[in-house]
């Protein structure tokens, strides 16, 4: 009885060791993906004034204005050192940062979110929608993605349309979910060499590994969200276009050309290309679903 109950044991702590982390471990929990996301990059001026404060891969925004600084996203919990660096490398103050954004409440976008605000005293605004996400670390939301992340507290809740101003730059939020409930666009206007641009930073378009676009269980609207967040997307006037991964609009290879005439970050088309290349994996992964649901 007693070896009986040793072994049994035993058994239960190799199930523990081995088995419970393969169980609560997400598909990006201790990847080689999220360090290659995180490598420093060197902060730099992108347009006006816009500067680059994140990662290689975790596009991270100042935004200087008149009356303090707005911070869009703050990356990985593990990116805040590098993030924080950046800002002062570029001489700017973290006190001075008055409102922080975000393009979705993942936690490779804002898990760095209760860090920076207590290090900053900064207001967080956050669409409604994304708000219940935010303040419970990811873990709410119709798709929660691990690693969740600290809380952290929305000071004020906007609503789509909803211009966020500070001093002389003004935001606007445009809801654009999907990838999350509450998932952003921000625009803003940009001036250069006495010429006014027009600035669109996206959020993810992407569907995320085991979302369903046909019956979904806990959001039945889903594909049509995606289908209107593209519309709406496909309708912006956009010269630059900025997002919460560099790929997105291929910063490396832009900021190889920084410095020459006219700035590589004008690119009229790039919104378009990117919007469309979501839409054509959207589609497909729906026929896709109708598909498996015929053969079942
Ligand atoms: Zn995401």
């Amino acid at each position: 009885m007693n070896q009986t109950r040793k072994i049994l044991s035993l058994f239960i702590v190799i199930v523990c060791l081995t088995v419970w982390p393969m169980l609560t471990r997400s598909q990006y929990d201790s990847s080689a993906l999220l360090k290659s996301w995180n490598q420093p990059q060197k902060p730099f001026q992108i347009i006006g004034n816009i500067y680059y404060v994140g990662t290689t891969n975790l596009g991270c925004y100042l935004i200087k204005t008149n009356a303090g600084l707005i911070l869009l996203d703050t990356a990985l919990e593990e990116s805040a050192p590098l993030v924080r660096a950046n800002i002062e490398a570029l001489g700017f103050k973290l006190k001075d940062i008055k409102i922080m954004l975000s393009s979705h409440a993942h936690f490779d976008h804002t898990a760095g979110h209760a860090a920076m605000k207590a290090a900053t005293g900064a207001k967080v605004y956050a669409l409604k929608e994304d708000t219940p996400i935010l303040e419970s670390g990811g873990q709410q939301g119709f798709h929660p993605i691990k690693p969740f992340y600290p809380p952290v507290k929305v000071d004020k809740q906007l609503r789509d349309g909803e211009v966020v101003r500070l001093g002389d730059v003004a935001m606007t939020a445009l809801h654009t979910p999907g990838h999350t409930e509450g998932n952003t666009a921000w625009t803003m206007k940009v001036t250069e060499n006495g010429k006014s641009y027009n600035v669109v930073f996206t959020a993810s378009l992407s569907i995320n590994p085991g979302v369903k676009m046909v019956n979904n269980p806990t959001w039945a609207g889903v594909a049509e969200a995606y289908a209107q967040s593209f519309a709406k997307l496909k309708a912006l006037p956009c010269d630059v276009f900025l997002g919460p991964h560099t790929q997105f609009f291929s910063m490396a290879d832009k900021l190889k050309r920084l410095g020459t005439q006219p700035n590589p970050f004008i690119d009229p088309p790039g919104l378009q290309a990117f919007v469309a290349s979501n839409e054509k994996a959207y589609h497909e992964q729906i026929q896709r679903e109708r598909k498996e649901a015929l053969t079942k």
